[in-house]
């Protein structure tokens, strides 16, 4: 900044009531529309951080599963649910085309047959609904007072909902239903809402979401969604603006504008990230890195006397591809994708060991706690006999504990720390970070790198991992900040895992093929899917489960273990460690096992409801077995009536055990209806815009985002004032302030 300036800025600001210069000052304006601009963020935020349980139709409980089940805690975070289709209300299925694979329909008919079943807890209500070409069951299980009370025998109704099949008749539970006649009223498209089971159990379905939503537009003013994207990108690019986006995307007009509106919504969501991007590429471009000249006494003992194996050629060729970048002075900035098993921990403490030859510390992160914990110890055991000190800085670790680790961090005792995000909280302050690893990539945004940068006055090299390979061009416009190092080597003597499909009739078959390993003196593992550690639900299924287990496998013969979040991470061990010597032939598991876990023995991963997980969970899942000389297999048991893009997963699986070939298609296949997917198999959250589908956007974004950063790469300008708040929320202060 010339130094003019800052004598202006401060004239005008303190000199301001004596001097009409104040009005007659270029910077001066700038500071009043930059005054003016906070003002107006400030007002606007109000409502929109109101937390969700103030809107009408929502209350406390909702409030709470919203939040649980869909991350909608604000006002805010309503507003970007957006809906994943659109239906008419004029355009009927008739009953006769359903088949299997259909999901949502809306039908229109007459409903009969209403009988109440069962007692207590397992009362339920029945009915069938009738068109000219065939019938329906409906079924409830909750509100029934409501359906008794609402529901009349001939009447007349549309009807919305997901058909099940069962025993070759369908079905819909929990269907939602409107008079024929007032369905009629509503005109033009409604939009479908992404929900779960339990949101719906509780009465908030599709229309209870068009409902809530509908309300809390009768709430916010226009004036309340401030515009973030500056004028000139706006007209350039014909973009809808954001208040008129977000309520057409909700409710749109008409077919057009609700392409619009997703158009600008999706052009806001890449361009952020692009800018974000952009913004990492020219701080790197200008910043100076600490030089790693020399290979010492770290690195080569580990590598003569502690390396349990001989390096793959490509291990070699990254590990020397670090060499050289971290040797040049210049900062590095490095991606490395390789397969589940291709050996990038090992890569990953070569490298920090090169660090520390250099006199620098080094830092691993990893995106949960039980990753982090599963680092800490092997890295603890791969370092053993050098007598490196390593800590352990998670969330769970507090008090005395965690003072002991950041007075080690700080006066540089503590060369190597492993942990979460823990490690880029601000409280943590390192003597003198030079490398930082953060595992699984994709989990982490843009802004975490940015975090670990700002750690010492010159940012740290940083090598980020990932098991999710991404197509190249994609990699280019994602991390288009990074040098991308590849590990397309697996260590030697892998099998091909033999992958198998059967639903839930096949379980016998599936449970005597296990027996036979067992009896071959291998052992298995059993997983089931557990979600979110802390849902109740699922960790009652995994229960039910292992006691199912034990009923195929009885005890005297069969030695079982379990292990799951929930334990004390102790009895996790001990679980784990039976399992690994040897002692239980099968373990009970959750997705605790993911990743991390040898035990070469172990030659059939089965994975119970497998189309609850994601594509990339399940290669993850699988990547547990095929690790010694045996035959080894993965077996995917699942319902009878999956969904087709359930079936799809299970296809892919079967036919392909590249990483490749699984990521693109989990990229390809992740839809914004189907909650679990996005949540577990997304390689970055995106709402609404699609990277495969909307390239054209994405490159569009990465133009004008370069350009913007090109004419104000500090974001001063004061049309890029609320730009710069939005970027700032989004990915921590420290990437915009750092360049100066
Ligand atoms: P990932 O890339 O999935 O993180 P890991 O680093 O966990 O893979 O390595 C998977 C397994 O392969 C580990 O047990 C590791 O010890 C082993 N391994 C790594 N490199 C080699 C190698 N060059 N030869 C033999 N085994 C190796
Ligand atoms: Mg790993």
């Amino acid at each position: 900044m010339p130094p003019r300036f800052k004598v202006e800025y401060f004239e005008a600001v303190f000199v301001f009531p004596k001097s009409e210069y104040f009005f007659h000052n270029q910077y001066s304006i700038i500071f009043v529309v930059w005054l003016l601009n906070f003002f107006f963020i400030f007002l606007s935020e109000n409502i929109l951080h109101t937390p969700i349980e103030y809107l009408k139709g929502v209350g406390p409980q909702r409030a709470e599963l919203l939040r649980k089940e869909l991350e909608i805690s604000t006002y805010e975070d309503l507003l970007n649910h957006f809906p994943f289709r659109y239906f008419d209300r004029t355009v009927f299925t008739r009953i006769d085309t359903i088949n299997d694979t259909t999901e949502y329909v809306q039908l229109s008919g007459k409903v009969v047959n209403v009988t109440e079943e069962g007692e207590g807890r397992k009362k339920r209500i029945s009915a069938t609904l009738y068109d000219e070409t065939g019938r329906i069951n409906l079924v409830w299980f909750q509100s029934l007072a409501w359906v008794k009370k609402n529901i009349e025998e001939y009447g007349h109704y549309v009807v919305f909902g997901k058909v099940s099949s069962f025993n070759g008749s369908y079905s819909i539970t929990h269907p939602e239903v409107e008079s024929f006649v007032r369905a009629n009223a509503i005109a033009g498209m409604q939009p479908v809402y992404s929900s779960t089971a339990r949101l719906t159990a509780m009465g908030l379905s599709n229309r209870s979401f068009a409902k809530i939503t509908q309300a809390l537009f009768q709430k916010i003013k226009a004036a309340d969604i401030t515009e973030i994207l500056p004028f000139d990108i706006l007209q350039q690019n014909a973009l809808m603006d954001r208040y008129h986006a977000l309520v057409q995307i909700h409710f749109p007009e008409n077919e057009q504008r609700m392409q619009q509106a997703r158009y600008r919504l999706k052009w806001e969501e890449l361009f952020l990230m692009q800018m974000q991007i952009a913004n990492l590429r020219l701080q790197h471009t200008v910043q100076a890195g600490y030089t790693f000249d020399k290979v010492g006494d770290f690195f080569n003992r580990f590598y003569n006397e502690c390396l349990p194996f001989a390096l793959t050629n490509a291990q070699k060729r990254v590990l020397r591809e670090i060499r050289i970048d971290t040797a040049t002075g210049k900062q590095m900035n490095r991606l490395l994708q390789g397969d589940v098993g291709s050996g990038k921990t090992i890569v990953a403490t070569m490298s920090m060991l090169l660090a520390l030859d250099n006199g620098f510390q080094a830092c691993l992160m990893a995106p949960t706690e039980i990753l982090a914990r599963q680092h800490y110890q092997s890295i603890t055991e791969i370092l053993n006999t050098l007598h490196i000190p390593v800590a352990i800085l998670t969330g769970t670790v507090k008090g005395k504990e965690r003072k002991a680790i950041l007075a080690g961090l700080a006066d540089g005792t503590t060369p190597i720390v492993v942990g979460t995000h823990a490690i880029i909280e601000d409280s943590v302050r390192f003597r003198n970070l030079g490398l930082g690893v953060i595992d699984e990539q994709h989990k982490f945004g843009v802004g975490q790198r940015a975090r670990l940068w700002s750690k010492n006055d010159k940012a740290p090299h940083v090598l980020v991992m990932t098991a999710t390979p991404i197509p190249r061009t994609l990699a280019m416009t994602l991390y288009g900040d990074l040098d991308i190092s590849v590990i397309d080597e697996l260590p030697p003597r892998r099998q091909i895992i033999k992958t198998l499909h059967r639903s839930d009739n096949h379980r016998a078959q599936v449970m005597g093929f296990l027996k036979n390993e067992i009896e071959k003196g291998r052992q298995v593992y059993i997983v089931y899917p557990l979600i979110d550690e802390s849902e109740k639900m699922d960790y009652e299924s995994l229960l039910a489960g292992y006691e199912q287990v034990k009923s195929w496998f009885p005890e005297g013969k069969y030695k079982i273990g379990m292990v799951h979040g929930k334990q004390d991470p102790d009895e996790r061990k001990r679980n784990m460690e039976r399992f690994v010597k040897g002692d239980a032939h099968i373990l009970v598991a959750t997705t605790v096992i993911e990743v991390g876990v040898n035990v070469p023995n172990a030659s059939v991963m089965l994975i119970e409801s497998a189309e609850r997980f994601g594509l990339s969970q399940l290669h993850q899942l699988r990547g547990r077995v095929g690790r010694g000389a045996d035959q080894s297999y993965c077996v995917l048991l699942t319902g009878s009536g999956i969904s087709k893009e359930s079936y799809e997963r299970m296809r892919v699986m079967v036919s392909t055990a590249d990483g490749f070939v699984i990521a693109e298609k989990d990229l390809e296949m992740r839809g914004p209806g189907d909650v679990y997917g996005t949540k577990q198999s997304g390689i970055l959250k995106l709402k609404i815009a699609d990277l495969i589908k909307d390239t054209p956007i994405l490159e569009a974004c990465r133009h004008a985002a370069l350009q913007l950063i090109d004419q104000d790469p500090q974001l001063l300008l004061p049309q890029h004032q609320l730009l710069k708040y939005t970027l700032e929320q989004k990915g921590g202060k420290e990437q915009w302030n750092k360049i100066s």
